[in-house]
């Protein structure tokens, strides 16, 4: 899936300079590295690509998620409202910054609904964290105008929609900040890796100094004479990842392209299905095609059809039933059973709210994700590939 198909010269290239040079730090060294920055130059191509001011390379998606929430002074007690439909990490990373995540329904996009936001507000809620899933983005223009009439911060977990766009704009520019993984499965990778952005020079100083030990980054003084004004921890990137990045970002609407055309190609071949829908939409010119989520009537036709096409070699994905992707399905998190004894922040007498993960709360997700089907879409599809699934869908036809 997306980037690790693609591996090529490119890439080898950008890690042999680094390795040439054998400065693995991002920072320092600046004689050895003979002019060799590859984080910071893949930072502002990143930047740039958004459209942003700012951006921070880190050690992955889900610490990129906690350094953002760290730089916002998300604080114990707090509540922050996030979609029931994400994988598990936007949830831990809440967890993680000492908060309380509030689990909010979702609409026919798979994303945050916008108007569940009033409803699960409380006097404890700091900000609401839509994540653009599968590819596509969330009604972000009514999230961000909805956060602000209630003077939530926004923070957009961008992991899955790399490259995607609402009306021309880039999902990721629309909030305070936003988040982006490069894991091995995500759009583009970096083995492990991640990304925060911004507009605010406040907010990208606190994730910067937090995410290297409080370092200042003063870099007219010696890294080991640097100020500090907060306590940090080491979530750096290193100058490998930053060379895979680089490579990897530049092939970024190659990929998108590919997906693309051949998502088009499976849509079409699924339109003659009787009875099937397709996701919405707020804008499809800026899908990234990553995944391909159409729909049933009822979840026993979805499960039907699922079975059939598993049966002729193509698996697809009902999110209801999976493990890491579905907030009722956390029996751990359900429990507060967090790493430590104490079941902080949950029995915490900071928190002063009732968090409560009933799928009562969740009407829409429900529904909707018990009858959703998604298959991943690759940038490599073999003509063989496509008659098979062709195929596949012929015969899962009949059952539905
Ligand atoms: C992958 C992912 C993350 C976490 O990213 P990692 O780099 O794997 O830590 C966070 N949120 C969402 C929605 C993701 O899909």
């Amino acid at each position: 899936m997306g980037g690790n198909e693609i591996f090529g010269n490119e890439e080898i290239q950008e890690c042999m300079e680094v390795l040439q040079t054998g400065i693995l730090m991002r920072y320092n060294f600046d004689k050895e590295r003979k002019g060799i920055f590859k984080v910071r130059t893949f930072e502002e191509e990143f930047a740039r690509f958004h459209g942003v001011k700012h951006a921070l390379g880190v050690t992955s998606g889900s610490t990129a998620l906690k350094i953002a929430l760290t730089a916002m002074d998300i604080c114990p007690g707090d509540e922050i409202i996030v979609p029931a439909f994400t994988f598990i990490a936007t949830y831990e990373a809440v967890i993680e910054a000492g908060a309380i995540p509030v689990m909010a329904d979702i609409d026919e996009s798979l994303n945050l609904d916008p108007k569940d936001i009033v409803t699960k507000m409380t006097p404890y809620t700091k900000a609401v964290i839509p994540v653009h899933m599968c590819g596509a983005g969330a009604n972000i223009e009514q999230i961000v105008a909805t956060a602000k009439n209630l003077q939530l911060l926004v923070l957009e977990d961008n992991a899955q929609a790399l490259g995607g766009s609402y009306k021309g704009q880039k999902l990721g520019s629309f909030g305070a900040m936003a988040t982006f993984s490069f894991d091995y499965y995500k759009t583009i990778t970096t083995g492990e890796g991640g990304m925060v952005i911004t507009n605010s020079k406040n907010l990208y100083e606190r994730a910067d100094w937090y995410h290297d030990h409080g370092h200042d980054h003063d870099h007219t003084v010696s890294r080991a004479m640097e100020g500090r004004t907060i306590l940090g921890f080491n979530y750096r990137m290193n100058e490998l990842q930053g060379a895979l990045g680089l490579a990897q970002l530049r092939k970024l609407e190659y990929i998108i392209g590919e997906q693309r055309k051949n998502k088009a190609r499976v849509k079409e071949m699924l339109a003659s299905v009787k009875g099937i829908g397709f996701r919405k939409h707020f804008d499809e010119s800026g899908d990234t095609a990553t995944f391909l989520a159409f729909n049933f009537e009822g979840a026993a036709k979805a499960m039907a059809f699922q079975k059939a096409l598993g049966e002729n070699g193509v698996d697809v994905v009902c999110f209801k039933n999976n493990k890491w992707h579905y907030c009722p399905n956390w029996e751990h998190l359900l429990a507060w059973s967090t790493a430590n004894s104490r079941k902080f922040p949950f029995a915490s007498n900071d928190y002063r709210g009732k968090v409560e993960y009933s799928i009562r709360n969740i009407p829409q997700a429900e529904d909707l994700l018990g009858r959703t089907l998604v298959m991943g879409i690759p940038v490599k599809m073999s003509a063989e590939r496509l008659q098979q699934i062709e195929k596949a869908i012929d015969r899962a036809k009949s059952v539905v």
